[in-house]
């Protein structure tokens, strides 16, 4: 996480707008993504305000989204899969995504003997989801969750990881801008 997500995140607490002496607010936030799809800018404020008045709109779009995913890539469900299983899919990931899971080698901290962990590269998430939890979130088969949904899932994830990008770029040019 980069140093302004940090701040961001920790102002976010008492999140009130009363922004000034070189705080970052969610407007400020808000108004450096304006360039940015409405997808991205949802997902930034659910991330980084957990405001949750936008958890339902952003879910909505998501599921649209990997619904014509699904059409367009053409997705073979199993007989007992259907729309439903593709929203819960897309909720599974908008999940993991706002609170990835703490890397279990280095306990979240992105260290390991004061060196960077090698397992998640120093970010201190996870972003292997365990078969078992696919197939209990989505209502699957194991076998179904580990040959079929388990790549539907990181499809959707590297989307998010490709937002989070965008988003980190933004926010480093407010954060430029401020220090101007
Ligand atoms: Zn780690």
């Amino acid at each position: 996480m980069t140093e302004i997500l940090a701040m961001l995140t920790a102002k976010t607490v008492a999140f009130d707008g009363s922004g000034g002496g070189g705080e970052i607010t969610w407007d400020m936030v808000a108004a450096s993504l304006a360039g940015l799809d409405r997808d991205i800018v949802l997902y930034a404020q659910l991330k980084f305000t957990l405001d949750d008045t936008v958890a339902g709109e952003l879910s909505d779009r998501l599921y649209l989204n990997a619904i014509n995913l699904a059409l367009k890539s053409g997705w073979r469900l199993a007989k007992d899969e259907d729309a439903e299983t593709i929203g819960r899919l897309s909720d599974l990931a908008l999940d993991e995504s706002i609170s990835p899971h703490s890397c279990k080698i280095c306990s979240g901290t992105g260290t390991l003997d004061s060196k960077t962990c090698e397992v998640c590269n120093g970010a201190g998430t996870s972003s292997e989801i365990s078969i078992r939890r696919i197939a209990a979130r989505l209502k699957v088969t194991r076998h179904r969750a580990e040959f079929f949904w388990r790549d539907k899932l990181k499809s959707l994830l590297s989307d998010h990881l490709t937002w989070e990008h965008d988003i980190n770029g933004a926010l480093k040019r407010l954060k430029n801008k401020q220090e101007d």
